[in-house]
């Protein structure tokens, strides 16, 4: 009897599973056609991959070159322990062989990002794509999965859909197929354009899971301090910074390179920093304190006399030149702002409370964070609860045959490629899973 498996989603996760379900199905089908298993593969928009293609400015950051795979789990804020399978069954070096022997060459760069050696996300998509023809995987592009149901029962979820193992989904132009098993990679709603609208989570919940909140993670931070535009641009490769919730119960530290911009600041740091506090809120009347060391390699201690001794042998210059020999020169401009000093104030007429200011700005620099970027999140935090999903197949606990893979669940990743190195593991053992099930 011919199986049918459908994968609603086209991006990471999505190809990946199609690719890892076509490949199992074919390991085993039997010699008459009729017996294999097809496998569906559904994508809203036109072309598959929309957010593999934009990821990394366009250069996709494929996974990360953090081979150990518990050093690996340490940069997923949320989702580390549920991962554990997925990641040691498909891991980064996997990962890079798999895109290497499709006719990527891969390429690690210094701070261990994995990029393909054409700087070209378009590669990736490519060699997906070619995979999935190869395999046979029936492709729907402009395909809109608009309704997921259980054969069993009609839209009630729970119970009913329980025992459910056949499914019917229909698409927005009233195609309707019937499938015996789905995986569910309609992703998160971060970059909506990108056609993740979060479609996904009305589906789970249809099924009886619980969605836990969601926020956006992986964002810049807007500050209400004035003179953030001048400094706009200004960048340090490392930079410590810490964040203290609106009602100052929580504290977060990160330390990394960061920039300023035209509304507050963003970079790897300010990334992982946002992850971390994904679920706090504020806003102008509730900002949230951040206070920024330049200087995070020196104690106090040592940075102050090493100020001295500069300062000693440059007593006739003005404050703001002196400065600049520490830190970039708009920085030492909106220093001698915040401190109201005389702007021709010479170093040797610097009295000990500017002194000692000087030196608390430069390792505890305060802003208030006001906002996350608008739209510039790059995914979303919380999703299908893991409790109820199977962390060694990702199949629904609830409802057999169902699966989720990629940003669906609740797992996310800081920056580096660990976001699609997530999708991939774990698209792969749903894909392979989902299969398995079907040849049994
Ligand atoms: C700008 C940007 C840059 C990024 N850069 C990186 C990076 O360099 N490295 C990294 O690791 N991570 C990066 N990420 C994060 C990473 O891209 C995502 O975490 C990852 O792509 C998620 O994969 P996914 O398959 O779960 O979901 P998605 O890639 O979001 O794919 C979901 C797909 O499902 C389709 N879909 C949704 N609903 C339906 C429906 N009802 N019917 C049919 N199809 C549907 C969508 O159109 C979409 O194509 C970046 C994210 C952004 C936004």
């Amino acid at each position: 009897m011919k199986r049918t498996i459908a994968i609603l989603g086209g991006g990471a996760a999505g190809m990946m599973a199609a690719v890892a379900a076509a490949e199992e199905g074919a390991k085993s089908r039997s010699a008459e056609e009729e017996n294999g298993t097809d496998v569906l593969l559904f994508e809203k928009n036109t072309y598959l991959g929309a957010k593999v293609l934009i990821s990394g400015g366009g250069r996709c950051n494929v996974t990360t070159g953090i081979f150990d795979v518990r050093k690996l789990l340490e940069n997923y804020p949320r989702g580390a322990k549920f991962l554990m399978s997925a990641m040691f069954r498909f891991p980064p070096e996997k990962v890079k062989e798999w895109f290497e022997s499709h006719g990527v060459p891969l390429k690690i760069e210094e701070d261990l990002r994995i990029f393909p050696v054409s700087n070209n996300g378009k590669d990736v998509v490519g060699a997906l794509e070619n995979e999935l023809r190869r395999l046979g995987v029936q492709i729907f592009t402009n395909a809109n999965v608009i309704e997921l149901v259980s054969m069993k029962g009609d839209s009630a979820g729970g119970e009913q859909a329980a025992s459910a193992q056949k499914f019917l989904l229909k698409l927005k132009d009233e195609r309707t197929f019937e499938t015996d098993a789905v995986i569910i990679t309609t992703g998160g709603n971060a970059y909506r354009h990108t056609g993740s609208t979060g479609d996904g989570y009305a589906f789970a919940k249809y099924f009886g899971h619980t969605v836990t909140p969601l926020s956006p993670s992986l964002n810049s931070f807007v500050v209400s301090d004035q003179w953030i535009k001048s400094l706009a641009g200004v960048s340090f490769e490392k930079t410590e910074l810490r964040l203290k919730s609106f009602d100052g119960e929580r504290e977060y530290k990160r330390t990394g390179p960061g920039v300023f911009t035209h509304h507050g600041v963003s970079g790897p740091a300010v990334f992982a920093m946002s992850a971390a506090a994904s679920f706090e809120t504020y806003d102008r009347n509730k900002p949230m304190e951040l206070s920024v060391n330049f200087f995070p390699d020196e104690n106090a201690e040592t940075l102050k006399k090493r100020f001295m001794d500069m300062a000693d042998k440059n007593g006739k210059k003005f404050l703001v030149n002196f400065l600049d020999m520490f830190l970039p020169k708009s920085l030492c401009g909106v220093f001698v702002e915040i401190l109201k000093a005389d702007s021709e104030l010479s170093v040797g007429k610097m009295d000990r409370e500017i002194r000692e200011k000087i030196l608390d700005l430069m390792q505890n620099f305060k802003l208030s964070v006001v906002g996350r970027g608008a739209g510039d999140e790059f995914v979303t935090a919380g999703g299908v609860l893991l409790d109820e999903v199977n962390t060694n197949t990702m199949e629904s606990k609830i409802c057999p045959g169902l699966y989720f893979a990629g940003e669906i669940l609740d797992i996310d990743g800081f920056t580096g490629g660990f976001n699609l190195q997530a999708s991939w593991a774990t698209g792969r053992l749903a894909g392979e899973n989902a299969a398995k099930q079907m040849n049994e």
